[in-house]
């Protein structure tokens, strides 16, 4: 492809040349085992070592003991669900959101039909989660409360220290589990100011390889793991450590910690210059987080009256990457379950478009964007059956 303009960052990012770097003694000279006791394998040892303290300074944890390594974020929040359910099974009540991944909410559908009672809280027109809700759902029967920390399709950032206040006040016994997965990168992580007990991450959410996760468990917090084996990961995590994944992700980490104030005030601004530029240039689109707080990097726009599986076409012949969706969900021509929790007009859901930034987007790819975009809509407005809606938009934008 000539020309690619990667706006897709949330579904997953590029490795960094960075990280590729440190991962690949490990695959090509030092690929011992991790556990073996031979003066070989020290180096693999250490390299473990090293990248659970940069995992540990990613979440701001107070002990490297707390993190645990995952192959995926789906993992973390299976390991992380279960594990805690396991412990306590006299209770039977969890509290999530509607809002949540499918990688969380499916499993929380699976374990409706195993007996638990499940509350998925909702949000209001601009994603914000119902805390009057979540407080209310909480009893004497709840082990555990799970809610992302940012979205993966609006950008929403949820107030997760104030959640936790709530818990502790409601039922102090009741554990919490936030995804991270969309906030580390983005945004300041600090697990012990936001008094969570565990909190799962992905390494192909900010430039490491995908197949790498991470969990953070307070220390305590205790739990069941998922696999079972060997001794590996204080026997939580069974399976021989994939090294030069968890060496990248590493190395990811302290990449991203480093990023953090670029990626919040110079991808923040190209993210508001897309996204201004797009509602000021075209009349059928509306932002559909309206005022929330979100992470810098994400923007979700509806296309009223059209159909946004066309726009994601034209974009791609242009060599623009964006989202209908989350990935997992594009594919289906079923309306985000996220857009829908927020009561978007059936007007628009169709035809909503997540971008995504990361630090490696630049101004003339943003400038290209909303270049080319207005036509592209114009020309798919041209052919949508709503031609009355749209002139009774279009008279009331002027
Ligand atoms: N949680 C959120 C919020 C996500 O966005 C994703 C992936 O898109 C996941 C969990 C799953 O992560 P993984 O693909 O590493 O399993």
């Amino acid at each position: 492809m000539e020309k690619l303009i990667y706006l897709d960052n949330n579904a997953t990012t590029c490795v960094d040349e960075k990280v590729i770097e440190e991962m690949l003694p490990f695959f090509k000279t030092e690929y011992a085992n991790p556990s073996s006791m031979y003066e070989f394998a020290k180096p693999a040892g250490r390299a473990l070592k090293e990248a659970r303290v940069k995992i540990r300074d990613l979440f701001n944890a107070a002990n490297e003991k707390e993190i645990i390594f995952t192959s995926c974020g789906s993992e973390s929040a299976n390991q992380a669900i279960r594990g805690v359910l396991n412990m306590n099974k006299n209770k039977r009540h969890i509290i999530t959101t509607k809002v949540e991944h499918p990688a969380v909410l499916n499993l929380y559908q699976a374990l409706e039909k195993q007996g638990y009672s499940v509350d998925y809280i909702g949000v209001n027109s601009n994603g914000e989660l119902d805390l009057e809700q979540l407080a209310s759902s909480i009893n004497s029967d709840t082990a555990l409360v799970s809610v992302m920390y940012a979205n993966n399709e609006t950008g929403v950032i949820y107030p997760i220290e104030k959640i936790s206040e709530i818990i502790k006040t409601k039922n102090p016994n009741t554990k919490f589990f936030v995804d991270g997965v969309q906030a580390a990168g983005k945004i300041p992580i600090d697990v012990q100011q936001l008094g969570v007990d565990l909190m799962g991450i992905s390494g192909h959410k900010f430039h490491a390889p995908k197949g790498v996760g991470a969990l953070y468990i307070n220390s305590k917090t205790v739990i069941t793991p998922l696999i079972i084996g060997g001794h590996q990961e204080r026997g939580l995590r069974a399976g021989t450590e994939n090294v030069p994944f968890i060496v990248g992700m590493g190395k990811a980490a302290e990449l991203a910690i480093d990023n953090l104030k670029y990626e919040m005030t110079e991808v923040k601004r190209l993210r508001d210059k897309l996204e201004a530029n797009i509602l000021k240039n075209v009349f059928n689109a509306r932002l559909n987080t309206g005022v929330a707080n979100r992470v810098p990097n994400t923007t979700n726009i509806g296309f009223e009256y059209i159909e946004g599986e066309l726009i994601l076409l034209h974009l791609s012949d242009l060599g623009i990457c964006a989202s209908s969706g989350s990935a997992c969900t594009s594919g289906s021509l079923e309306p985000s379950h996220v857009l829908r929790a927020m009561g978007v007009p059936f007007t628009a859901i169709h035809g909503s478009i997540r971008f995504s930034l990361s630090k490696f987007t630049t101004e003339s790819e943003i400038d290209y964007v909303t270049a080319s975009l207005p036509a592209i809509v114009d020309k798919l407005t041209n052919l949508s059956p709503f031609q009355t809606e749209l002139e009774a938009l279009r008279n009331l934008k002027k």
